[in-house]
């Protein structure tokens, strides 16, 4: 069984959502598909859809002064299975350490939930052991909770930019974490389409999806697409 895991990140409304849940319905699905909606939809994804939930980030305390915040208490309150921790977006954009993001993971897991770890080089030109010795320094500090994780491996110059790494770069990365700790699931993401996710899912446990998931049909199709991989 295939992961699948659908990052919207900013993006939609609530009449979008209820559009979106009347057209995606996947046909033979056997793949575990998360959603992982801004946080003021989750309810109603909660409500509206079979689907797991994900979010897309959380704060590393409970409860308190933290304005602006939501803990992982909250998300599981709300039937959240999934948090996304070091999106590339929240380390660049919002300055996330590995040692923040360490906090996050641990209350994610203190709270019975799985941390979507994401971890990814930053330079498409860089070297093979640079490649791996910046994998190596995200990952390092996590390697207690690797295996009660999953990560998603996002090469940073992959995401969003309808470019993407081989499938032996893939492999080659996969098999690193592999020697390291063996996750829950290691995913990858990147500019995941209908015409290249057969051959990421291929060589991973799953996938995580940014733009393509926005359209319920493209995301549909990327779904049974996977479920090909293991007809084969
Ligand atoms: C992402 O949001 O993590 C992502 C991989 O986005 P995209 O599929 O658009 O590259």
């Amino acid at each position: 069984m295939k992961l699948i895991i659908a990052n919207w990140k900013m993006n939609k409304l609530e009449a979008e959502i209820k559009e979106y849940f009347s057209a995606f319905k996947p046909r033979n699905c056997n793949s575990e598909i998360v959603f992982c909606p801004p946080f003021t939809y989750l309810y109603l994804l909660s409500q509206l859809t079979p689907y797991k939930l994900g979010a897309q980030n959380c704060f590393y305390e409970d409860s308190g002064a933290f304005t602006g915040e939501i803990s992982p208490k909250m998300l599981k309150d709300l039937g959240v299975s999934y948090v996304i921790v070091g999106h590339s977006e929240r380390r660049n954009l919002f300055k996330e350490s590995n040692s923040v993001i360490k906090r996050k993971v641990l209350k994610v897991l203190e709270h019975d939930m799985i941390p979507i770890i994401c971890f990814g080089e930053s330079v498409r030109t860089v070297t093979r052991e640079n490649r791996l010795k910046e994998i190596r320094a995200q990952v390092r500090g996590f390697k207690s909770l690797i295996k009660r994780s999953v990560l998603a491996y996002e090469p940073v110059w992959a995401i969003g930019s309808g470019i993407s790494p081989t499938q032996d770069d893939v492999l080659e990365v996969t098999r690193y974490i592999l020697e390291i700790e063996k996750p829950l699931a290691l995913v990858y993401g990147g500019s995941v389409s209908e015409n290249n996710c057969k051959e990421f899912a291929e060589v991973t446990d799953g996938l995580l999806v940014g733009g393509a998931s926005l359209n319920p049909l493209n995301f549909q199709r990327i779904c049974e697409k996977i479920e090909e991989i293991r007809a084969v």
